[in-house]
């Protein structure tokens, strides 16, 4: 249904109200992941990855049932997601695609992280990271979103952490939503770990891209405009989105035309063009 937006429902849920919008206003701060939480205090963990993969494949209206808490972590990166929505096939509607355009840059900043979006014709992410793990050390990467840009460019780079926060994590009792190497490249020094190598030579910088194609997904539309991201991560993404939204007139919601439409990431994405990995 258009103007229907995209929907979590938790099926395991009976006793309250079990659907979730993918919404920013809706979002529990946590460093390592996106949780939605409804009115109700329903919750779903771990959403970036497959909202990731929703906005690359151009969906604009879904409702995704999950019979837990949690969003499975898969491989780390969005590629099953998306082979799941292109395997299934998307429907068409008679209906006008709406998106958000941004007028005015808004741009926010916690410590030396900073993100920003800015006025642009079609969906660019750039995005800076600097570890101090040689393996990882400095990336940077741009790219404009339209079409087929994310399932090709981004869509298989898998969630990363140093070895460090495992341990870190491990103290806490904590894990990555499973374990590190099948389901995260762990970063030690100069030493990666995870099976078959990386799956690009950047696959950190791309990963954290994927993160913000998901995390500006939950906008409820696409955003037409140009963010760029220096070591961000899911909180901040949504302080920005916050921020443009309460920022007078920075954005504002358009009817895309068709060469809009045209140009939007997803648009056109053909299964030729999703990677095939080990
Ligand atoms: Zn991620």
């Amino acid at each position: 249904m258009a103007e229907h937006g995209i929907w979590f429902r938790r099926t395991d849920v009976t006793d309250r109200d079990a659907l979730i919008p993918a919404r920013y206003d809706v979002v529990r701060q946590s460093p390592l992941c996106t949780t939605l939480v409804n009115d109700a205090g329903v919750s779903v963990g771990t959403v970036e990855h497959i909202m990731a993969a929703i906005a690359g494949c151009g969906v604009h209206n879904a409702l995704i049932e999950i019979d837990g808490p949690e969003v499975p972590i898969v491989d780390g990166s969005a590629l099953p997601f998306v082979r799941g929505i292109m395997r299934r096939g998307l429907r068409r509607l008679p209906a006008r695609v709406r998106a958000f355009e941004v007028l005015k840059s808004v741009t926010v900043t916690q410590g030396d992280a900073t993100a920003t979006i800015a006025p642009s014709d079609v969906v660019r992410i750039d995005f800076h990271i600097d570890f101090v793990d040689p393996a990882i050390g400095r990336q940077s990467k741009s790219l404009n979103m339209s079409n087929g840009s994310f399932a090709r460019e981004l869509s298989d780079s898998r969630t990363f952490c140093r070895q460090d926060d495992v341990k870190q994590m491990q103290a806490n009792g904590l894990a990555l939503g499973g374990a590190p190497g099948v389901n995260a490249v762990v970063f030690d020094g100069d030493r990666v770990s995870s099976p078959g190598g990386l799956r690009h030579s950047d696959e950190p910088v791309r990963h954290k891209m994927l993160d913000a194609l998901g995390d500006l997904a939950l906008a409820g539309a696409p955003i037409v405009g140009h963010y760029t991201g220096t070591r961000a991560g899911h909180t901040l993404t949504n302080q920005l989105l916050r921020e443009l939204f309460a920022t007078q007139g920075a954005v504002r919601m358009i009817t895309c035309d068709e060469e809009m439409t045209a140009r939007l990431p997803g648009s056109g994405l053909v299964w030729d063009e999703i990677p095939e990995v080990a």
